[in-house]
Parts: C-alpha cells; structure tokens; sequence
C-alpha cells in the first residue's frame, strides 16, 4: 500500500478563507539513502517546494475529479532534491470550485475545508523511514492573500505571516485517495508580448496575439505598497476597448502589490483565459519583454496534423488546435474564462473524435469517463457536467450520450477494448434511464438543451427550433446502437438491446418521417441525425431535403447538435461540393467567418462578433468554445480521407476515402496512431490529383480512390 495512505489529513486551525496557507516541516536525512519518494494529495490546489525549489512541474494539482468520490495523489521523486538539513513547503489554495452565473456564490466542490495530506518514503541502505503529515506540522499564512481559480489572485509581497501553528490533525476519509489517472496538467508555449495599445479608453493593454488558457509570468519592482492590477480579456470591442462583459462573473484578476523589490510572480492556484491583459495602476514603466504569457493544459501528447492550399481552412484548424489546448485542463471544459469552465457533457462528446486524433487522448478520457460513471445517478442518468456540480431533476439528449459516445470513440481511435470493458456498465444504465423516460419508444421526460445555440431560431434564442423529442429520440437509437456494439465487442449478450434497437427506429420513423422518407417537420439537424443515425427510410430523400434546404439560404443553420455532422452527411451522400462550400464560405454564418475577425480559437456562437462588430449577449459569449471545432474530424476523415475502421480499430485496418474539390491544390493529414504513423495527400497538378498514403507495419488499408477500391496489405507508402 502506497505510504500516503499512513499520513493524516491536515489543516489550517483557522478556517479556511480565501488565502493561501503554507504547510512545513524541517528534517534531516541520514547518509546512505537510495530513494526518496514524495506522495501529496490535497483538498485544494497545492504546490511543494522543497529547500526552495519547486517539487515536479505539474500545476494546478492534484487536478479535477469527482471529489466526493476521489482526489489523486502524486508520486515525486525528490532524492536529488534532499540535503542534510532540509524544509518542505507545501502551498495550499481554495481550488477548483464552481461557479455558473452572477451571484452564484462559490461551491467548493465536495469539501467545505481544505486539507493536505503527504507522505515521504526515504528508502537508505539500512531500512527505510517515512515522514508523514501529522500534528508536528508548521502552518502559516502566505503571502497569496486570495485566491479563486475564477477570479485570480492577490499576492502582498509586503505581507510577513505573524505565527506559524501547528497543523490541526482531521478525520477525513482516505479511500477517496487515488493513484493520479490521465495526464498532470504542466505548462506548455510561453507567448511573448505581441503588442503594447492604449485604447481609446486610455487602457494599457498587451496583446500576446493568441486566445488562450494559463497565465501571465511577469516582472514587477514598484515602490513599497504600489498596488498594481492585471485584467484578462479574450477580445477587444469594437472600438478597440478591452472588453471583459463576457467573463460573467469571473474576474480575472491578478493583483500584486509590491514592497520595492524586484520580483518574477506568475498565479499558482488560479488560470485565465485571454489573448489581451491591461494593466491598472501599473508602477513601473511598461516594457513588453517583462511579459509573458505561459500556456497551461493537461499534458496530452500532440498527434494529429493538418495542412491544405487555403489558408483560413489552416488557420481554423490551428483554432481548433488551441481550442484543445485551451480546454483540455484535466477535465474537457466548454471553456476557460467565464464563470463555468465545466465539464459539459454535451462538449465533449461533440469534439470527442477531433480530440482523439489532434492528442493522445486516451487516457484523459479515460480518466473523466471514471468520473462520469462515478457521477451516474442510481437510475442511470448523467448529469450534464462531469465532475457532477449541478442538480437537475432530468438528463439532457446529446449530453448525457457523452456516456455511450465518447467510450465509443476513444475505442474506434486507440484501438483497446478496455475502456469499453470499464464503461459498459454506465453505458447500459443510461440506456435503462432513457427507456425509463419514455413513452412509445420516443423519448418524452428530459431537460433537454435541444439543438444548442442552432441559427433557425429568432436571434437571440439559446435553442434551435428541431423538436428536443426527435433529437432525444435519436440519441437513445444511437447511444442504443453503441451499447450493442461496444457488448459484441466485449462479448455481452446484447439480444435485448438489439429488439430495443429496432422499437426505436421504428417509432421514431412513424413519428418523424414522412411517407416518402422526408422528414416531417425539416430542420436541418432533424435530417442530419436521421442520416447520420441511420434512421432513415429513404436515405436520397432526406438528403437532399437537407441540400435543399442549405442551398435555398446558401448556409448551415445548425447548433451543436447537429454541426458535428453537416459536412460528413453531405460528402457521404454524393454533396461533396456542397460540404465544401459550407467549409469554405467566409460569410456569417460559417467556421471561417470567425476568422474574418481575427479569431485564433473557435467560437461559442457563429456570431459572437456580428458583422458589424457589435457581440452577441454578454451573457453567453465564450470566444474559446470548442465544439464547433469538430469539423477537424471532416478535415482529417474527409477532406484527407484518414478512417478506422469498426471491425479493426485502433487503425489496424485504415478506410482511406477523400473528397477532393478544385477550389483546392492540396490537403495533407498525418496522425500518430497507437499503429504508428498514418497518413494521406492529395495534390493537384497539371490538371491531375493524386493521392498518396502512409500504412503503418503490420497494418492494412483500403483505399477509395476516383471509383476505384485499392487493397492494401501491407505498411508502406503508396501513390494513385
Ligand atoms: C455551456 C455549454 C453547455 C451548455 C448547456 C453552457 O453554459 O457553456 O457549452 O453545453 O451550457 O447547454
């Protein structure tokens, strides 16, 4: 058993505030040690230091879990860092909490206080010897007077902690500690300082050039008691002023106030989004290179690549890119910098197969679907955002499918059954939970979000106008179909599902389908799902009303529902031209609009930033959003032609199918798969486009090629 699991809680006498507390002990070591092995968990956000030095690279710990079930601890190795004389210092913050609107107050999530708990094992040649968090423990004040992961940090370099007590040994429970799963969350690109403006308001604002997630590293002197102030804000307005309205509720804000000495201070318990900061009351002189902006996110390895002839395509893809970057912070948030930055089910499970293939991405889904089983109601429901935070008497369509989905894809991307093995259970109880709420088959009872921020709605709407029945219908046919795949997989008897299965597709057909296959009440997500699903009578029929439809106002129209897949439907069902030309319009509404006003990450809205520059609600206006950013998948899937393979996934076997258009000369995509490298171009030349592939050893691939299907049986790269 790990030796955290013989330390104590402990905590601050005082009860906790908004400040920081630091925890220490002084001991020595004898000489002849081999190993010494630091564990920490902590209820809060923590930081070691020992003899001064940062313990690991890791920020943010111990990260974000369902924490009434788990907290992680971390195993350091510290032997290098030990002396014979040595102190170990251990900063403890509020942590991750939750917040969703104005006025909410702060829900610190699961625990009311927080709490440390450690252990170092020092393993010498003679025996080993363990310290442990108990009531020999120092704790102090710190100089972080406040800290909030929403609204930053205060940090009094003036500030002299007045005594330090002994740490308060608690009764808390130690089954929750848990080995860290997934990946830490580290630092990643430092950005320097693109730009100095003074806008018209007379702000001091930095540009750094890049929408993002983590914070600002920066140099500060000032004179004893200067109090200065830095603001986050992810856009400027329309007249060029630093617009923060859409933060909501989180401030974002780092206050340092100096005691004449020159520092280097960057926020230790709290994250930003941003691409802009201002600087308020600021007392020394501005000089750009004294900031830096650190990008923060979970440690997830970059896999997927893009590249194609059109420049604002790249620059969306690189969007996409950030759009990860900046939400991929243990948990897979809807976004970084308002007073959210939760879990969404309903995200993740849209941006699910994207994710896989820009990052490794097994094991940080792996670790939330751990969560989300541990969140699952007894009755089988899931709540909207995992870690769980909010209670809701129903489960949403399209967000509580995160449970099927999302095991779904990791399996198809990485190849290993064991996600399915370990989520099949969860996967089944939301099933039970859907049909529970279900009259006829259709899915009635729900507290559906509908076709999430959709355009054929009056402006101004949060829900599209698809019926939330048939969009909830749909997903149970779909999450259903999951089930019965994932158990064929594993080996479960999944007769019962299969009958399920085709009780479902019926009544949703006679409910939603017109004789002729069209559907009943056309939206463009209603025949979206219904093909993508495979609920259809008459495929062509549909399709083409959904044609129709986008070239009668020559855009798409759909929320997140639907948009994942707008492009797939069209290219698969002989519209390609047409899929391209929703990817290619620059207009609102479009994926590339956005970046006709300058965004470096993808957008809550399709019109967070109107034509006339004027925002959409303050209220609900996040610019680092990812789920639209879901076309990647049609950017690697279609546009490059790069597919698994149901029956041997992981890539084992590869589908390579392309859609070419002329408006382009090239595409390229290459992932590193668990196989080894795939990848696929084609290019046009002299009126001629070929297409070239890369098949890992041991793999095969098929590949669809100008009417013509290639067998290939071997790695290697090949040419057509
Ligand atoms: C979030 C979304 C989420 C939605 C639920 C919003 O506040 O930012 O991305 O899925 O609520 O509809």
């Amino acid at each position: 058993m790990d030796k955290i699991f013989e330390a104590n809680w402990i905590r601050n006498l005082k009860a906790c505030d908004d400040s920081c507390v630091i925890f220490k002990k002084d001991f020595n070591i004898k000489s002849g040690l081999k190993k010494a092995s630091l564990q920490v968990s902590a209820l809060g956000i923590y930081e070691v230091s020992l003899n001064g030095e940062k313990v690991g690279d890791a920020v943010l710990a111990p990260g974000w879990t369902s924490y009434k079930n788990r907290v992680f601890y971390e195993t350091y190795d510290v032997t290098e860092m030990l002396k014979t004389e040595n102190k170990i210092e251990i900063l403890l913050g509020r942590g991750w909490r939750f917040r969703m609107n104005k006025n909410d107050s702060d829900d610190v999530l699961a625990y009311d206080d927080t709490a440390l708990i450690a252990s170092l094992e020092l393993e010498y040649e003679d025996g080993c010897e363990t310290i442990v968090t108990d009531g020999s423990w120092k704790v102090s004040d710190s100089k972080i007077r406040y800290s909030n992961i929403y609204n930053g940090d205060v940090y009094d370099a003036t500030f002299e902690a007045e005594e330090v007590a002994e740490a308060l040994v608690i009764d808390y429970r130690k089954n929750i500690l848990t080995k860290r799963q997934g990946e830490k969350i580290k630092e990643f690109e430092r950005l320097s300082a693109k730009e100095l403006i003074i806008t018209p308001n007379g702000e001091t604002v930095i540009d750094f050039g890049q929408n993002m997630t983590g914070y600002v590293e920066f140099n500060i002197c000032g004179k004893m008691g200067d109090e200065a102030t830095i603001l986050h804000a992810e856009i400027l307005d329309k007249d060029g002023n630093f617009y923060t309205e859409n933060l909501r509720d989180a401030e974002e804000k780092i206050v340092f106030i100096c005691d004449g000495k020159m520092h280097t201070y960057k926020p230790k318990t709290s994250f930003q989004g941003f691409r802009y900061i201002s600087l308020v009351n600021w007392p020394d002189e501005v000089d750009l290179s004294n900031f830096t902006a650190i990008v923060v996110h979970s440690d997830i390895k970059r896999t997927g690549y893009f590249e194609c002839s059109d420049a604002m395509v790249n620059q969306l893809y690189q969007n996409v890119i950030w759009g990860q970057k900046g939400n991929f912070l243990d948990v897979p948030t809807d976004c970084p910098q308002r007073d959210e930055r939760l879990g969404w089910t309903g995200d993740a499970q849209v941006f699910c197969r994207t994710a896989t293939y820009n990052f490794d991405t097994e094991k940080f889904f792996t670790k939330w679907l751990v969560d989300l089983a541990l969140d699952q109601k007894e009755d089988g429901r899931v709540p909207h955002i995992i870690p769980d935070c909010i209670d809701v008497k129903y489960g949403s369509a399209a967000w509580g499918d995160a449970a099927t989905i999302v095991p779904w894809q990791v399996y198809l991307t990485y190849g290993n059954k064991d996600v399915l093995e370990a989520q099949f259970e969860s996967m089944k109880k939301w099933i039970e939970y859907i049909k529970s709420l279900s009259e006829n088959y259709i899915w009635c009872k729900g507290d559906h979000f509908g076709d999430w921020l959709a355009l054929d709605v009056p402006f101004g709407t949060y829900v599209g106008a698809t019926d939330k029945k048939l969009i909830a219908t749909a997903f149970f046919a779909y999450s259903t179909s999951l089930v019965i795949k994932a158990g064929k997989v594993i080996g479960e008897d999944v007769s019962e599902y299969e009958k399920l299965y085709e009780n479902i597709v019926k009544a949703y057909q006679t409910e939603y389908l017109n004789d002729d296959g069209t559907l009943k009440n056309m939206t463009q997500t209603g025949c979206l799902l219904t093909v993508y699903f495979d609920l259809y009578t008459n495929k062509q029929n549909v399709v083409k009303q959904l044609a129709e439809d986008i070239k009668c106002c020559g855009h798409l129209k759909t929320g997140f529902v639907g948009t994942p897949y707008i492009a797939h439907v069209l290219s698969d069902n002989g519209y390609v031209e047409l899929a391209y030309d929703l990817l290619l319009r620059t207009e609102y509404p479009s994926w590339l609009y956005p970046i006709t006003k300058g965004a470096t990450t993808i957008w809550e809205h399709w019109d967070g930033i109107k034509p006339d520059g004027e925002l959409w609600s303050k209220n609900m206006n996040s610019f680092n959003h990812y789920a639209y950013g879901a076309i990647a998948d049609w950017l690697y899937g279609k546009m490059c032609g790069i597919n698994t393979c149901e029956e041997k996934p992981g890539f084992k076997h590869i589908i390579f199918k392309p859609c070419t258009d002329s408006r382009l000369s090239f595409a390229k995509a290459s992932i590193e798969t668990r196989k080894g490298l795939v990848s696929a171009s084609w290019k046009t030349e002299n009126n001629k486009t070929s297409y070239t592939v890369t098949v890992p050893e041991n793999c095969t691939a098929t590949v669809l090629w100008e009417g013509n299907e290639y067998e290939i049986t071997k790695g290697g790269t090949y040419t057509y």
